[in-house]
């Protein structure tokens, strides 16, 4: 599938967000390509239709899938979990925090009740329906994951450290790369409302949250990280100081 049926309007040659760090998907759904010592860290995996994007860079860049050392899930939410699938039958390891993993078991399930509800919304109707095109319903489940533990330094290439924050889902994590101040923090935080899809300050999720009051209380986990390049699931890249992202978020 070619790069604009897939929605993708980043393009292939300004996807470099940090230091080693590229984004992909399309304008509503972000996933990570996060490279070190010429491996590559694979950070969500959006929906099946994005799987060309990685085939294609890795082609473009001199990489093999081989160099791909591990797939890190923020969570395992629909829209984040796309070709988990097809890395795992490859032999990549993929990591889930275990509270998500009946989740990552799950797909494909029937839409939650609070994307039904706002489907009235032609901003997020145009979103369900770009899902719907890039093989939302074909998504498949992953039951063998390595567990992601709160604190862990991952071995994997740009060992991202792991900062459980659940509320969005049981098992969201936030990751940080600390030698490049990144902040991968999956839909902890958002840029782009998703009901709106209109791009904006760091924010909760808020409607598509599991516990919106868990979600909250769990910023407080992502004080003091100092000066960051956030890099959420929705919308674009944001750099500042991770305290001032929290306080437009509360
Ligand atoms: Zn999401």
């Amino acid at each position: 599938m070619s790069r604009s049926q897939t929605g993708d309007k980043t393009g292939a040659t300004n996807r470099k967000v940090a230091e080693g760090v590229y984004r992909f998907g399309t304008h509503r759904i972000n996933w990570y390509v996060l490279e070190a010592d010429a491996k590559l860290t694979i950070i969500d995996a959006g929906l099946p239709a994005h799987w060309s994007q990685l085939d294609q860079w890795l082609d473009d860049n001199g990489y093999e899938l081989d160099d791909v050392a591990a797939l890190v899930l923020t969570h395992a939410d629909v829209d984040h979990v796309g070709f988990a699938k097809t890395l795992a039958d490859r032999g990549v390891p993929v990591y889930c925090h275990p509270d998500d993993v009946p989740r990552l078991r799950s797909h494909p399930q029937n839409p939650p009740g609070w994307y039904l509800r706002n489907l009235w919304r032609p901003r997020f109707f145009a979103y369900a329906l770009e899902m719907l095109r890039d093989g939302v319903r074909s998504v498949e489940s992953l039951a063998d994951v390595e567990p992601l533990t709160d604190g862990d330094v991952l071995p994997v290439p740009g060992e991202p450290r792991v900062i459980f924050a659940p509320g969005h889902t049981a098992g969201s994590c936030a990751l940080f790369v600390e030698d490049r101040n990144v902040l991968f923090c999956g839909d902890v935080l958002a840029t782009r409302n998703i009901f709106t899809q209109q791009e904006g300050d760091p924010q909760l999720l808020e409607s598509a949250d599991d516990n919106h009051e868990k979600a909250k209380a769990s910023l407080a986990r992502l004080e003091s990280l100092g000066p960051v390049t956030l890099l959420p699931g929705h919308g674009n890249p944001w750099s500042g100081n991770i305290d001032t992202a929290l306080t437009l978020a509360r």
